[in-house]
């Protein structure tokens, strides 16, 4: 066995150095991927859990330079869903076997405690078998209170980097990595099942910069990280920038689930996209979450988040269908159940 697979496994962990040098080339790839699915397989066998994403609103408060829903967007199409419609996406998503349901949603102030509570309240006195995960981006430690108090079980947050100078390339002035790292921690304290990860190689992203990723994770201990790569979409100051690659965030991935044996790794949309068989491939790298989309036909393309996003266009029943699919035909199994952390 290859010496950096061999410390992985024995020991979870690598120097600086020795990450470096496993992100830098595919020598290891092939190995890491046999070992992480072995881990994976450990704690989940071949059980795929899946999480209905409803995309609430596009409307976000912030400018974030790589996001398509950034607010400075012009020719971005705003929507946000009533609570009724929530409900009803649920009620579909129950009925195709769903049992977490993911509220994702930009920024949007409308989207306020009392709104937010009393959709939660709702879902959960509906569905009390389900979890319910927001993923609203950031707000004070009392809202995230009040949000837990009326049942939410997991939020979802992402760093996006852990490298300050980067932070400043990805995003404007008004928002700040001590501000998001402050949300991620009372997220843990307040006992949410928390959420975090990083779009790999978005500008200005290094080898280096993903070391600090890696570190800031490890101090963080998050029951689930998302990671995709960064695409670029038209509207962006990002316009012209490469999208980052599958491979890495493969080789991410079985390195992750090293890392992190027992966490929740979805499989994303956004290696979907860049690859047709990029969430069958996430999977065989250690993978074990993914995410079709509950959310109404008609606000779809409306949540582009960057160019060519799939699944644009199919109901929430086709989705599940096509996953199950590509998930057996890689010799995984779509689980229903909520899907909780090992
Ligand atoms: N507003 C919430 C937040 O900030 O966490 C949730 C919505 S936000 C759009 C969800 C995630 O989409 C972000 O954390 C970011 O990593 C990802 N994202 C945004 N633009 C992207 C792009 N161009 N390519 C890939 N992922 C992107």
């Amino acid at each position: 066995m290859n010496v950096f697979i061999d410390k992985l496994r024995k020991e979870q962990n690598l120097t600086d150095e020795q990450i470096e040098q496993l992100l830098s080339t595919d020598e290891y790839d092939r190995e890491l991927f046999a070992s992480a699915l072995e881990i994976r397989e450990k704690y989940y066998g071949r059980q795929v859990f899946i999480r209905g994403l409803i995309e609430i609103s596009s409307f976000c408060r912030n400018d974030c330079y790589y996001c398509g829903i950034r607010r400075s967007n012009a020719n971005a199409s705003r929507y946000r869903l009533t609570a009724e419609q929530i409900m009803e996406c649920c009620r579909n998503g129950y009925g195709l076997g769903f049992r977490t349901f993911v509220l994702q949603g930009g920024e949007d102030p409308w989207f306020n405690d009392e709104r937010m509570c009393s959709i939660v309240k709702a879902i959960k006195d509906e569905y009390p078998d389900c979890a319910v995960t927001l993923s609203l981006g950031e707000r004070t430690r009392e809202s995230y209170e009040r949000l837990f108090l009326a049942g939410a079980d997991r939020y979802l947050l992402r760093h996006e980097t852990a490298d300050e100078e980067h932070y400043r390339r990805l995003h404007p002035e008004d928002m700040s990595l001590s501000s998001r790292q402050r949300c991620l921690r009372d997220l843990k304290e307040i006992g949410y099942a928390t959420g975090s990860g990083f779009m790999v190689g978005s500008p200005g992203q290094t080898i280096e910069t993903l070391v600090k990723d890696i570190r800031f994770l490890q101090e963080l201990e998050p029951d689930m990280i998302g990671i995709g790569p960064y695409l670029r979409h038209k509207d962006t100051p990002f316009r012209d920038c490469a999208n980052g690659s599958m491979e890495m965030t493969l080789r991410l991935i079985g390195l992750l689930r090293h890392l992190f044996p027992k966490a929740l790794i979805p499989s994303t949309t956004a290696l979907g996209t860049i690859h047709p068989q990029g969430r069958e491939m996430g999977m065989l790298a250690g993978a074990n979450v993914v995410m079709p989309n509950l959310s109404p036909l008609d606000v779809r393309e409306k949540y582009e988040l960057y160019d060519d996003k799939i699944c644009t266009g199919d109901e929430a029943a086709e989705c599940r269908k096509c996953l199950e699919n590509r998930m057996a035909m890689t010799g995984f199994e779509i689980v229903v159940g909520r899907g909780d952390r090992a």
